[in-house]
């Protein structure tokens, strides 16, 4: 493989005519008639900037010479060598770091400087040919060292250039090169990729199904690096990551504790396995922002109740199999783990963790004991503690990049002969082979120090976005401006403890009431960006800016947001943030305030909307946020999402058996305004948020009936701004749209 990475060369004579100048630039020479590029620069600039260089780097080299050690300015030189080193370092522990000076400096250098080095190269007694040599050799032995143990596999064997008779049909990308089309695909793609793309006939990297060879070699380093027992990679998503882990522990009958706040594969498991579940509500705010479960909710006492009061689980006598919890909702709410566990240990087999937007957690001090699975964490005495991940979320992993974590109790371990029938069930027979490398990169990105200053960053450039945009607010936004929900009291500068992102009791800020000191805190890296028009008690104020209209501005200037709810709207600080790239989320925000200010013409600012959406021909900004705001404060919005999530939801049957009925047609399709009362056989999810409201075999009430006759009128009303339910059946009578439901007949 033809590996583009320059040895970098710190130089403050490398353009220049003097002596050290022309030794430095021969030694460049040296390196690159070894096929290395060379590259030299007069100074670093901002340390903390250049030190990022060293991730495309092979190897550093860096001159110094008696004139830096002269009368006055030793300390100084030290100090900077030293700032130098550790930037480096506190990245990447390997990166080879060379000293290039006369042979009396190095006298001058402290040990603790001289040891995180790879060499100091004296200047005037080896030849150029022999320093080159002996820079490259240290820098392949670094580039060799990074490959983790499958992406290693897989490049070996596709640089390898075998002919292939297994499938996939395209043979290394030949079959795309018969056709025009097939051309294009195979051009924009790439070579390697498409010999990268092979199938598990191949011996030599392991069989992911099966937990074998290189790939189990990735796995295992893995779990290492995430201080798991078990790890394994999925390449299905955490939607499947997550029946894997229903599947593998939950059958017919059993009783399961669930948040009501879950991915909709969570429900899918219950349906799949045919489980009962009983499920734990979540506080809400009525910015519509879900809040977490309160810490009483997971009392055994409680839960137990809970069960004994249901109609079908408290038939059950065994104990329930598995509670499953949303680790870090959208807004970035997160529990502490030590303390579920030590509430539930022994009465609950398997707490499963449904962490698809907590991978980096493991990497930084910050988040305590607010992730499942970690370095020293207890284990249970009794219960099985099981993550999923999605490293495709937040992580360097393509699309579908998933991981299953377990930490095995004292007195179990985890069976990884049945959990694997499990995984069998759920996993693809021709798995994607760049999932897996991804998931294998993924890992070996997150290795300390490197994975660490990579969350540290991500945690920095979000606290940095927060006090940016309430510097606007100072400045310049005083009239309105829009808000970042989380705690008021923000250090003015770097990463701050993280006692000031715990929530504590009654909060206005978050509006979730009396929490449990301690219970949970907030994820800065998620920023939920409040929009004006309705405060946290649900009140509308005169005028409002519902986040539908500034998410389609921003989409039209560029900015697409990870999810949108009536006056809020989200964010993501990923490890693949730069540094500074929320600017232009700011600036792209204070152009929407100016255009909302001077009601500038939907034609001007939202040209794409008006094409699609020709009925607002002739407003302005202001005029389309009024009568949306107005209709929304008209009909009480706010509280009624609230309400209908938190009202109560009436099991009449089980959500295997509701949802059977549908594959035998014993159903009807029952139309909005006649579904109180009716049994729904489908999930019925409203985008935004997402969230399941009613589970297959629940009744409708009259206040969910309420919902949907009000999202259907606006959707008409409004084009462009529909919520959309998904589980709602449209059909055109007589030239009208009617919605329904599937339900049980
Ligand atoms: C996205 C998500 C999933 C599913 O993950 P995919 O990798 O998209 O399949 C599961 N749980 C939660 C909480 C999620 O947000």
């Amino acid at each position: 493989m033809h590996l583009d990475f320059p040895v970098i060369i710190i130089d403050k004579d490398y353009r220049s005519e003097s002596t050290g100048g022309l030794s430095i630039r021969a030694l460049a020479k040296a390196i690159e008639k070894k096929g290395f590029e060379a590259l030299g620069v007069t100074s670093y600039g901002d340390l903390t900037s250049f030190a990022q260089q060293q991730s495309r780097a092979s190897a550093f080299i860096l001159t110094i010479d008696d004139e830096d050690f002269r009368e006055g300015r030793a300390e100084p030189t030290v100090a900077s060598l030293r700032a130098f080193v550790k930037e480096i370092r506190c990245r990447n522990e390997d990166i080879p770091i060379f000293l290039y000076g006369e042979t009396r400096t190095s006298v001058h250098i402290p040990n603790d400087v001289l040891r995180e080095l790879h060499g100091f190269i004296h200047m005037f007694e080896d030849t150029a040919e022999f320093i080159g040599r002996y820079v490259i050799r240290e820098a392949k032995a670094y580039l060799d060292s990074l490959a983790p143990p499958f992406f290693r596999a897989l490049t070996h064997y596709a640089e390898d250039g075998s002919y292939s008779w297994h499938c996939p049909g395209h043979s290394g990308g030949v079959a795309f090169l018969k056709s025009p089309v097939g051309r294009m695909f195979h051009q924009f793609f790439g070579e390697n990729m498409l010999r990268a793309d092979v199938c598990n006939a191949v011996e030599e990297l392991g069989q992911l199904l099966d937990h074998t060879g290189p790939v189990a070699a990735s796995e295992r380093n893995a779990a290492r690096i995430f201080c798991s027992d078990h790890l394994f990679f999925v390449t299905n998503g955490t939607s499947t990551s997550n029946k894997i882990v229903w599947h593998s522990t939950v059958a017919p009958g059993d009783v399961v504790i669930v948040d009501r706040n879950c991915h909709k594969s969570v429900l899918h498991s219950i349906i799949m396995t045919g489980a009962i579940p009983v499920f734990l509500m979540p506080t809400r705010n009525h910015y519509g922002i879900i809040g977490p479960i309160p810490k009483e909710q997971f009392r055994w006492e409680n839960i137990r109740k809970k069960i004994e009061s249901h109609p079908f689980a408290r038939d059950v006598k065994a104990k329930p199999r598995v509670l499953t919890i949303t680790q870090s909702t959208y807004d970035g709410i997160l529990y502490n783990v030590e303390e579920i566990k030590e509430m539930l240990d022994g009465a609950i087999d398997t707490l499963h963790f449904d962490e698809a937007w907590l991978p980096h957690a493991a990497f930084h001090d910050f988040y305590g004991d607010y992730h499942a699975i970690g370095a020293d964490r207890p284990r249970c005495k009794d219960t099985m503690i099981f993550s999923t991940q999605s490293t495709h979320k937040l992580l360097a992993g393509l699309s579908q990049a998933s991981q299953i974590l377990v930490q095995d109790s004292q007195e179990r371990k985890l069976d990884r002969d049945i959990f694997n029938e499990a995984y069998l069930m759920h996993t693809s027979t021709s798995p994607q082979y760049a999932i897996i490398a991804s998931c294998d990169v993924a890992a070996a990105m997150m290795e300390a120090p490197g994975g660490t200053a990579l969350v540290e960053e991500s945690i920095a450039e979000a606290l940095n976005f927060r006090r940016a945009m309430r510097k606007v607010e100072q400045e310049w936004g005083a009239d309105w401006w829009f808000k970042v929900w989380g705690p008021d009291d923000l250090s003015e500068e770097g990463i701050e403890e993280r006692a000031a992102w715990i929530l504590k009791p009654g909060e206005r800020w978050h509006g979730f009431g009396m929490l449990a000191e301690g219970f949970n805190m907030l994820d800065p890296i998620k920023a939920t960006i409040i929009t004006p028009g309705l405060d946290v008690d649900g009140d509308f104020a005169d005028w409002g800016i519902p986040a539908a209209i500034v998410t389609k501005y921003l989409a039209e200037h560029g900015i697409i947001v990870e999810k949108c709810g009536l006056y809020s709207f989200f964010i993501m600080f990923t490890i693949g943030i730069t540094k500074g790239r929320w600017n232009t989320m700011v600036t792209e925000l204070q152009q929407f305030k100016d255009g909302y200010d001077q009601n500038l013409p939907l034609w001007k600012v939202m040209p794409e909307f008006l094409a699609k959406n020709a009925r607002y021909a002739g407003y302005g900004l202001k005029d389309l946020c009024k009568q949306i705001h107005g209709i929304y404060a008209a009909n009480d919005v706010a509280h009624l999402t609230t309400e209908m999530y938190l009202s109560d939801m009436e099991p009449a049957m089980k959500p295997t058996d509701a949802f059977a009925r549908m594959a035998h047609r014993e159903i009807d399709r029952v139309p909005i305004d006649q579904l109180e009362g009716r049994i729904t056989s489908t999930l019925l999810t409203p985008y935004p948020p997402g969230i399941p409201l009613l589970i297959p075999g629940e009744r409708f009430n009259a206040t969910i009936v309420r919902y949907l006759r009000f999202a259907r009128d606006f959707n008409e009303r409004f084009p462009g701004f529909e919520t959309d339910v998904h589980g709602l059946v449209k059909a055109v009578v007589n030239g009208k749209p009617v919605y329904s439901v599937d339900c049980v007949r």
